[in-house]
C-alpha cells in the first residue's frame, strides 16, 4: 500500500471552536501582536510547538494509574530508570521537570564565565542557560544547513572544520563540553547522521572534550538515519538510538518531545563527578533524585512513551504528515525549508515577504497573518527569537527568518492540515499587502515569549 495511515484509532476527542476573523484581529491586538500572549481557546489549529502538546496512548493513560508517588525509590522511578538506561546506556540517570532544567543544572555545575560551548545549533533555552552562566554558545552547523533550498539528507550535521577551528581559537580549556542537537530544531528540524556524530566524538576525544547530546528528538533522528544513511535500513530504531548515545558522554532531554509526554525531562551522564555535582544541584532545585520534579505517574507515562516513540510505524506516519503539508506548499510555490524536517514545516519568511526588512521581523508578520486569516498559531524562528547585538548594543539580524509550523504528536489529521494549507494560500495570494513590526517592550533573555510588538 502506498497510503500511509495513522497507526492508531481515536478514542477520545477534544472540541475546539473557530472564532471570527474580526475577533481574532481584536484578540491579537490585546495580546500586543505576540501570539504567545493569546488565550489558547482563541486558537483553532495550534502549531506553536510540538512540546508537551501530544496525545497520550491508551497504554500511557493506563500506566498513569500505576504511578507510585513514594518520595524516594518508587516503583515508577525504577521503570523510568530502566527504560532510559536501555535506550541511552548511561550510568547516571536523573529525571527533571523539563529539558531546560537539565540545561540549567548542567550549566550551573559545569560551565564558568568565559567558556565557549559549540553546538550544531543551540536551542533557545540552551543558549539562554549557557549565557546566563556567562558562557558563549556558538552554532557550527554545516553550510548546507543554512540554505533553505539545499536538499542534503543531513543538514543538521556539525561542521567538523569549524568545530576544530573553534576549539583551537578559544583553547580546549575554555570548552568544558560540546553539544550536538538531534534533530537540529532551530535549523529546521534537520537530522544529524550517525557518521557525523561519530566524527564529532572522534574530534572531541582528540582534545579530551566531552560530548553532550541534546536528545529531545532522538527517535525522529533515529528514523532519519534508518531511512537515509547507508547501513542502517536493517536496524531497529532502538538499535540506532543506542548507537547514537554510545558516542555521547552525557545527554539532556525534554520528554515533552520524543518522550510522548506532556511534561518531563532527564539528564544522563557517565562521569561520576558530573553525576555527583548534578545530583546535588538537582536536590536543591528540582527534587529528590528518584523523582526530580516529576510525579510518579509522569515517570510511568514517560517509560511507555519513550518506547512508543521508537516504533517504526509511528515515525513513518509522523514523517508522512510533515511531508504531506510540505509537498503541498512546494506545489503552491510557497517558500519553505527543504527537505522536510522531523517535527515541523519551516517557512522561509524572508522570501515570503521580501518587502519586509529583517529587523522589521518578516517572521512575526507571517505568524500574525496566519492567525488573523485562519486562527493558526505558529512561531517565529528568526531575528526575534535569536536576536543578538554587536558590541555597541545595535541589534543584528540572524541568517534565516523562519516560521515554524510544529506538529503536535498524534493530534491533528490530514483535513486539519488541508485547512492550514488553505489559510496559508490565502495569505500568500495577498502577500504584497503586509508590512513589518517593531518591538515596544522586551525582557533581556528569551524575549520572544513575552515581548510586545506594534505594526510599523
Ligand atoms: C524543547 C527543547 C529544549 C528545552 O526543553 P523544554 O522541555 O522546553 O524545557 C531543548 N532543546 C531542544 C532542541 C528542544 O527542542
Amino acid at each position: 500500500m502506498k497510503t500511509i495511515i495513522e497507526p492508531f484509532r481515536i478514542k477520545m476527542t477534544e472540541p475546539f471552536r473557530i472564532i471570527s476573523q474580526d475577533e481574532r484581529v481584536e484578540k491579537l491586538d490585546k495580546a500586543h501582536q505576540n501570539v504567545f500572549l493569546l488565550d489558547a481557546e482563541d486558537v483553532a489549529i495550534d502549531l506553536l510547538t510540538d512540546s508537551g502538546t501530544g496525545a497520550m496512548s491508551t497504554d500511557q493513560w493506563a500506566a498513569l494509574m500505576l504511578g507510585d508517588e513514594s518520595y524516594a525509590g518508587s516503583r515508577s522511578w525504577k521503570k523510568f530508570e530502566a527504560t532510559v538506561r536501555e535506550i541511552t546506556g548511561m550510568k547516571h540517570i536523573f529525571p527533571v521537570h523539563q529539558g531546560r532544567a537539565a540545561e540549567s543544572l548542567l550549566s550551573l555545575t559545569q560551565v564558568k564565565p568565559g567558556d565557549v560551548i559549540p553546538n550544531n545549533s543551540h536551542f533557545d533555552t540552551t543558549r539562554a542557560n549557557l549565557q546566563y552562566a556567562g558562557a558563549q554558545p556558538v552554532d557550527l552547523v554545516v553550510d548546507e544547513g543554512l540554505d533553505p533550498e539545499d536538499e542534503s539528507p543531513f543538514k543538521g550535521n556539525m561542521d567538523l572544520e569549524k568545530l576544530d577551528q573553534c576549539i583551537k581559537e578559544h583553547g580546549k580549556e575554555r570548552v568544558p563540553f560540546a553539544m550536538i542537537t538531534v534533530t537540529n530544531n532551530t535549523g529546521g528540524g534537520q537530522p544529524v547522521s550517525m557518521g557525523n556524530i561519530k566524527a564529532v566524538k572522534r574530534l572531541l576525544d582528540h582534545y579530551g572534550i566531552p560530548l553532550v547530546i541534546d536528545a529531545c528528538r532522538f527517535a525522529e533522528n533515529s528514523y532519519f538515519i534508518h531511512e537515509r544513511e547507508k547501513g542502517y535500513a536493517g536496524k531497529s530504531l532502538i538499535q540506532i538510538a543506542e548507537e547514537m548515545f554510545s558516542y555521547a558522554d552525557a545527554a539532556t532531554m525534554s520528554l515533552k518531545k520524543d518522550g510522548l509526554a506532556n511534561i518531563g525531562g532527564f539528564f544522563v551522564c557517565n562521569d561520576p563527578d558530573w553525576a555527583e555535582a548534578f545530583k546535588n544541584a538537582l536536590i536543591l532545585r528540582e527534587g529528590f533524585p528518584t523523582y526530580g520534579g516529576l510525579a510518579g505517574r509522569d515517570l510511568e507515562v514517560v517509560a511507555v512513551g519513550l518506547m512508543e516513540a521508537l516504533e517504526y510505524d509511528y515515525q513513518q506516519y509522523r514523517h508522512a504528515t510533515v511531508e504531506y503539508l510540505l509537498n503541498k506548499m512546494i506545489e503552491t510555490g510557497i517558500p519553505v525549508m527543504k527537505p522536510a524536517g522531523g517535527h515541523a514545516v519551516f517557512m522561509d519568511a524572508k522570501s515570503f515577504f521580501p518587502q519586509i526588512e529583517p529587523l522589521n521581523y518578516p517572521g512575526i508578520a507571517l505568524v500574525n497573518a496566519m492567525y488573523e486569516e485562519g486562527g493558526i498559531r505558529a512561531v517565529e524562528l528568526g531575528s526575534v527569537m535569536f536576536g543578538h547585538r554587536d558590541e555597541h548594543g545595535n541589534e543584528l539580524p540572524t541568517n534565516l527568518e523562519l516560521v515554524r509550523l510544529a506538529f503536535p504528536r498524534r493530534v491533528y489529521t490530514q483535513s486539519h492540515f488541508d485547512y492550514v494549507l488553505e489559510v496559508i494560500k490565502q495569505v500568500w495570494e495577498k502577500r504584497d499587502t503586509y508590512g513589518g513590526y517593531r518591538i515596544t517592550k522586551q525582557p533581556k533573555l528569551l524575549r520572544h515569549f513575552s515581548c510586545w510588538f506594534e505594526k510599523v
